[in-house]
């Protein structure tokens, strides 16, 4: 049995997998945001309670918002306060009498899709969410790829490419982002970037889904948007493509709903890679809001090699 915790800023959710990968069991309480000592008492008792329930003890894995400390064993996690810079994978190892596996919920998305059982047959999946921001993850033979910080797949922080200034012009604001820096691609690609570049454009701030329905009825504004959105976002991903090359993309977050994505990116991409390449398959993701829990239990899986 592979449990998955998915701690959030208000919530956490643990979902039990069997051997088949089939959900059995589900539970979500409010997160001890503050006491670090109940948060910890939270997990243990929800894992006995999954003990419980299976008649048998689980493995233990937790996705967080935020990045596990290899050096220390700490965690940094701005939105669950009571975690931070706290040894918890140690610490609840010891209450629950397991090993405790952490990752990053970005990392949990790439990994819960990989371990879909049509994708994955494909050795590298490249997960990428466009939300509010742009996170992801690359998953090879079945496992994260963390790297030195856990921000391998933080794909959101890297500049705009020069190929995207021809299409936005060369006096396109390079918008302040959240991580300090200024021009990263998520203030551009993400569902939020979708927004402000049409805001840019055309002096109207609309919502995604408004300017999504206007593009679908022909209005010719919404569609130059969805052009010039289109081809900066296989502008992005063609960078990544050239230094990743995964076998498959999958795409979550909010923006993944629009379909004109799956349409475009396969011409588009081909443009922007090396002539030899051949582009991925580009899906879009399979698990939705489920996907937190299911990667955090998949932090366990082995692939059969
Ligand atoms: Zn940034």
């Amino acid at each position: 049995m592979y449990y998955g915790f998915d701690m959030g800023g208000t919530k956490i959710e643990l979902g039990v997998f069997d051997e088949n990968l089939q959900r059995i069991w589900q539970k979500r309480v409010p997160t001890p945001r503050e006491d670090y000592s109940q948060l910890l008492a939270t997990l243990r008792d929800l894992t006995h309670e999954a003990d419980a329930f299976c008649g048998r003890r689980g493995s233990v894995g937790i996705g967080i918002p935020g990045l596990p400390n290899d050096d220390d064993g700490t965690l940094f996690t701005a939105n669950v306060p009571a975690a931070m810079g706290q040894p918890l994978p140690r610490d609840l190892a010891e209450l629950i009498g397991r090993e405790v596996r952490v990752d990053n919920d970005a990392n949990c998305f790439a990994l819960s899709e990989a371990w879909d059982d049509e994708f994955r047959r494909y050795p590298t999946v490249l997960g990428i969410i466009l939300g509010t921001g742009v996170g992801g993850g690359l998953i090879v033979n079945g496992k994260t790829l963390t790297g030195r910080n856990y921000i391998a797949g933080e794909f959101g922080h890297f500049r705009l490419p020069v190929d995207a200034l021809e299409v936005l012009g060369r006096d396109i604001p390079r918008v302040a982002c959240g991580c300090g820096h200024q021009g990263c691609i998520e203030n551009y690609i993400s569902g939020r970037g979708f927004e402000w570049m049409y805001a840019h454009f055309y002096g109207r701030h609309l919502p995604a889904t408004q300017i999504i329905a206007h593009y679908q009825a022909g209005e010719p504004q919404a569609a130059a948007h969805v052009e010039r959105f289109m081809a900066v976002l296989a502008i992005c991903l063609g960078n990544l493509l050239t230094i990743l090359d995964p076998h498959l993309v999958v795409i979550g977050g909010g923006l993944s709903n629009f379909d004109a994505i799956y349409r475009e990116l396969p011409q588009r991409l081909p443009a922007h890679l090396l002539r030899v390449a051949r582009p991925p398959r580009i899906e879009k993701a399979r698990y939705g809001d489920a996907g937190g829990v299911r990667g955090a239990a998949f932090l366990n899986l082995v692939r059969p090699s």
